[in-house]
């Protein structure tokens, strides 16, 4: 097991080798075997690019020894940030096969986040798009380098020059590297948390390729699949549930979306003849609008899954009727767990649960401040543990210590109670996250850029309700002298290089936060606050 992760205990881990779960089969493996049986089938799409499975089976052998030339040795961290390109799943797989371990990081995040995710890893190479949406990464790498002085190697989508490599030379004569250890991290995730610092997720070859495995058998994944990738493939849903991974290993095909919106998607649905997408619920709703006026074929369709936020049942109600598909509600988490409806599932579970776990060897349990299970069927915090729930975030002892029980479980903040049935329902949530859309945004992390704001002396960010979004984000301030504009803040937080989708979306300034009787900010009050009119707000004292 890599350095500064928690291993499962041996007894548990030999339980799920015993099993069958863990099959030690390592991640590049999963391409190889599928390319043995598929090769002429097309693995991905992308605008006119079509790729092969011998093709892409091919690049990535190529592009591990090509890494390997520039130095990239088995167990270094490299930092991926790519758009939904064919090269995201070369570099990946490459990586996978070299023994090296990509970081995965958000198209959207700017320098806070990769130079954190840079510094933790000690990541010593860093792949980025090049220009992206106007945004120039290859200056945003070098800022990034001065602070992380194990950075050596800058790789780019699109272009070259001073020390960044253009990832086209990253080529050279396939080897054999083999002698990964299936039970070590083969990636990290980003995890949507609580804390002012993003946490890291190791997934190992083991537990990926086992939630891959689990969840192409519950949609039933097979050759003739064609799997749409709409959100950012760093996104666990994304990659993996079945998501790219799970579809190149049932030799399906994987079309790359560019933009979410229903005039690009629909038309990729209709000319690849689509079977089964993931979305956030924001996404679905805008589709349900547009499905209304576009004459685009989505015949093709057979399963939508939603997932990343709560889904409204008014919404759910109606992907069924519109997209003449079927829907899967998925709650899940980088982490791990994740919990799914069946495809055989009666209406109600369908359009009112987030369904039941992936595994059967899934422990969940569901309990109060006390951290005794509550009564059945009553809410409480959902706790976790299973095979492929890491068991600690990577190099974060302090964290781990109170984001784990003792005896392993994890701590999700997510509020849930269980049906009868068995399925989970998710009523809420404990931790201080805004999900906006589907972008988990960790308040303490805003809250710290905004107090780094000379104008800023207190600050408290929240999610408030909205019909769109699900929620967006409040901040609270109290001013240190003269009131900051809300584009004034925008543009100091966004010259601290934090992503955009983290900025607030709305300010409120106070004379004095509200505290609960312990003293902490009262957040509840606040939500409460930012549903009333303005005036009693900005008035508001104490
Ligand atoms: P992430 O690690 O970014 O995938 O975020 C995981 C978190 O997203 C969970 O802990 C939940 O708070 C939230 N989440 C994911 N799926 C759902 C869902 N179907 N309903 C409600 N919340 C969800």
């Amino acid at each position: 097991m890599v350095e500064g992760s928690t291993p499962w205990p041996a007894d548990v881990a030999q339980r799920y080798r015993r099993a069958g779960l863990w099959r030690g089969e390592p991640l590049g493996a999963l391409l190889r075997a599928a390319t043995a049986e598929h090769g002429q089938a097309t693995a991905l799409v992308h605008g006119d690019r079509r790729i092969s499975y011998t093709e892409l089976d091919r690049w990535a052998d190529r592009m591990a020894a090509g890494f390997a030339r520039y130095g990239i040795a088995p167990g270094d961290r490299v930092v991926v940030q790519l758009p939904n390109v064919p090269e995201f799943v070369a570099v990946c797989f490459a990586l996978f096969r070299l023994g090296a371990k990509p970081v995965f990081a958000l198209p959207a995040h700017r320098s806070q986040e990769i130079g954190h995710l840079c510094r933790i890893t000690g990541a010593v190479a860093y792949v980025l798009p090049g220009v992206h949406r106007g945004f120039d990464h290859r200056v945003l790498a070098k800022q990034v380098r001065s602070g992380a002085p194990a950075l050596r190697l800058l790789f780019s989508l699109s272009g070259q020059g001073g020390d960044v490599i253009d990832l086209s030379a990253v080529d050279d004569a396939p080897r054999d590297f083999t002698g990964q250890d299936p039970s070590d991290a083969a990636f990290f995730l980003l995890s949507g948390g609580t804390t002012a610092l993003p946490k890291v997720i190791p997934r190992t070859h083991d537990d990926y390729a086992y939630q891959v495995r689990a969840t192409a058998e519950v949609l039933s994944m097979s050759t003739s699949d064609v799997y749409l990738a709409v959100l950012p493939l760093e996104f666990n849903f994304t990659w993996g549930c079945p998501g790219v991974v799970g579809t190149l290993a049932s030799g399906g095909t994987v079309v790359l979306a560019d933009d979410p919106t229903a005039d690009d998607c629909f038309a990729l649905i209709a000319a690849e003849r689509v079977t089964v997408t993931s979305v956030v619920p924001s996404i679905a709703q805008m589709w349900l609008e547009a499905a209304s006026w576009s004459e685009a074929d989505l015949s093709s369709l057979r399963v939508v899954q939603i997932g990343g936020a709560k889904l409204q049942r008014s919404v759910a109600e109606r992907i069924t009727p519109v997209l003449g598909c079927q829907l899967q509600q998925v709650f899940g988490m980088a982490e791990g767990l994740l919990t799914l409806t069946r495809p055989g599932d009666g209406h109600e579970a369908v359009v009112a649960t987030q369904g039941s776990p992936l595994s059967e060897a899934d422990e969940i349990r569901i309990v109060g401040p006390d951290d005794r299970d509550v009564a059945p069927g009553e809410v409480g915090e959902l706790l976790t543990r299973g095979p492929y729930t890491l068991r600690g975030y990577y190099r974060a002892p302090e964290h781990n210590a109170i984001a784990f029980t003792d005896d392993g479980f994890y701590r999700s903040g997510d509020l849930a109670r269980l049906t009868a049935d068995g399925d989970l329902v998710i009523e809420g949530r404990i931790k201080d996250v805004v999900i906006r859309g589907g972008d988990k945004i960790s308040a303490a992390e805003v809250e710290g850029h905004l107090l780094g704001h000379p104008g800023v002396l207190r600050a408290a960010v929240v999610g408030v309700p909205d019909d769109f979004l699900g929620e967006r984000t409040c901040a609270y301030l109290v001013a240190a002298g003269e009131r900051p504009t809300l584009h004034d803040l925008k543009s100091a937080l966004r010259d601290r290089g934090l992503a955009d989708y983290k900025l607030p979306d709305r300010v409120e300034f106070l004379d004095e936060l509200p505290v609960t009787p312990l003293g902490k900010v009262d957040k509840k009050a606040l939500v409460l606050l930012a549903d009333r009119p303005r005036t009693p707000v900005a008035n508001q004292k104490g």
